[in-house]
């Protein structure tokens, strides 16, 4: 049974949330605030969690950096308000997806069976040593990318870059994640950076790099590598 802990305050939506989800066999806890939500993540190991960011005795972020300390598990935010740095915040902190309120439960739990799906196709990140599509194949162990049978030379930023992606399959990565991670915290908000390197990496691995199939731009929040 996929056990999904439900941390939100609002007891209507919690009713509705544990209704739908016990409907669909999954199991399911719930917490009202991040402390209990913090502590009953240990106790009970759930395999998703599903995070409301405003949380009455502290902010949902800390939650998720509370729980990336140890943890892995699929983290799915809900957030009531459309600001996108909110957004942007919870995904640096180590969300996996996010949702705005109000939203359709079809729509909340595809994305949990997405989320949940993801990790348990992709191995833990330093285990990916090959990575392999239809356009091209990354052996991150021999640092070799080839396309087409040809050997692609990448720089060691290009690498950087490549290897944060590829190494986490599916998932939006935020632009200011990945400036921190290969430039450096000083650089987070060059955004251009990212933009010339992203396009170097999409001339020399994709077929149509202008329409890149691998190498996706999520506009204004990051990228995303897709098999
Ligand atoms: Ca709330």
């Amino acid at each position: 049974m996929t056990r999904v802990l439900v941390v939100e305050d609002d007891p209507q939506l919690v009713r509705a949330l544990v209704l739908n989800l016990r409907a669909r066999r999954y199991g399911v806890d719930s917490a009202a605030d991040g402390a209990t939500a913090l502590s009953l993540a240990a106790a009970r190991q759930p395999d998703a969690v599903i995070l409301d960011l405003g949380l009455p005795d502290m902010d949902g972020t800390d939650v998720i950096r509370g729980l990336r300390g140890w943890s892995r598990v699929p983290i799915l935010v809900l957030s009531a308000r459309r600001a996108s740095d909110e957004k942007v915040a919870a995904l640096d902190a180590g969300a996996d997806d996010y949702i705005t309120k109000p939203f359709s439960m079809d729509e909340l739990l595809a994305r949990l069976r997405a989320a949940v799906r993801r990790t348990d196709a992709a191995p833990l990140a330093p285990d990916i040593v090959r990575v392999t599509t239809d356009e091209f194949t990354i052996d991150l162990a021999a640092k070799k990318a080839s396309r087409g049978g040809r050997d692609i030379r990448l720089t060691p930023t290009e690498w950087h870059l490549l290897e944060i992606l590829v190494t986490n399959p599916g998932r939006l990565i935020t632009q200011k994640h990945l400036l921190q991670e290969v430039w450096g915290e000083s650089r987070s908000d060059k955004t251009n950076y990212l933009r010339v390197y992203m396009a170097q990496l999409r001339r020399k691995l994709e077929t149509d790099p202008a329409h890149p199939r691998h190498l996706i731009t999520e506009p204004g929040m990051g990228y995303r590598f897709e098999g």
